[in-house]
């Protein structure tokens, strides 16, 4: 497989070529077409396989195609990361891949003001990166909603899970909109990992690498 060959819109190909990307990873092979065509998806993938760029593009390119005028300041994408490092490399992957198009990204996590990132969230975004703990915090204050939420993704499930995490994922979960689409990544599958993507994924397309 070619980037050519997976329908990405001019923006996101000049974005993939000034990376310096020549040919897709096996993930993102797999992935980007069944996630252009609004699947669910459970990818079982380690970090390292390019898995940031295989979930990124195709939900850059989505968002393109559902432009939305009536909520513009509603965020429309919730990705989930155990770590505030791991967050800051996908805010970082989210705006080298959309640099020539015009969304908005931050990033949320715990351990420094939360002022900042209310602000952020006041003016307006179209994707946030977070973890969980903070991002409860600024629900419970009333600093953001999940209502408008299209695209949910959780990435690294289960360390989330050995962190500890369920019960925050549980609340967050809870109040997103039943319709979006929702990616599952995680580097292994045992059985809590398994009954969670069961619990979040509707007839999910399952990749492996
Ligand atoms: P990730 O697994 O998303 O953390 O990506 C691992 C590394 O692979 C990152 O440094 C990416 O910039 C790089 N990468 C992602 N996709 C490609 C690709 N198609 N070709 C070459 N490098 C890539």
């Amino acid at each position: 497989t070619k980037f050519a060959d997976l329908n990405l819109v001019a923006p996101l190909m000049e974005a993939v070529a000034e990376s310096g990307y020549v040919t897709p990873t096996p993930i993102q092979a797999q992935s980007i077409p069944h996630l252009l065509e609004g699947h669910d998806l459970l990818g079982l993938a380690q970090t390292g396989t390019g898995k940031t760029a295989a979930f990124v593009l195709p939900m850059l390119q989505r968002m393109m195609e559902h432009r939305k005028q009536a909520q513009p300041k509603s965020m429309r994408a919730l990705i989930l990361t155990p770590t505030r490092e791991l967050a800051v490399q996908i805010a970082d992957s989210i705006k080298t891949y959309g640099r020539h198009l015009p969304l908005r990204s931050t990033v949320i996590f715990g351990g420094v003001g939360q002022a900042p990132q209310v602000e952020k969230m006041r003016r307006g975004i179209d994707f946030v990166v977070a973890t969980p703990g903070r991002l409860l915090d600024l629900m419970n204050q009333g600093h953001v909603t999940l209502t408008s939420v299209e695209f949910f993704v959780l990435d690294e499930a289960d360390r989330m899970l050995d962190m500890g995490f369920i019960r925050d994922i549980r609340k967050i979960t809870a109040v997103l909109p039943t319709r979006r689409q929702t990616l599952l990544f995680s580097a292994t599958m045992p059985k809590d990992v398994a009954e969670l993507a069961n619990s979040l994924l509707t007839k999910p397309k399952r990749v492996e690498v």
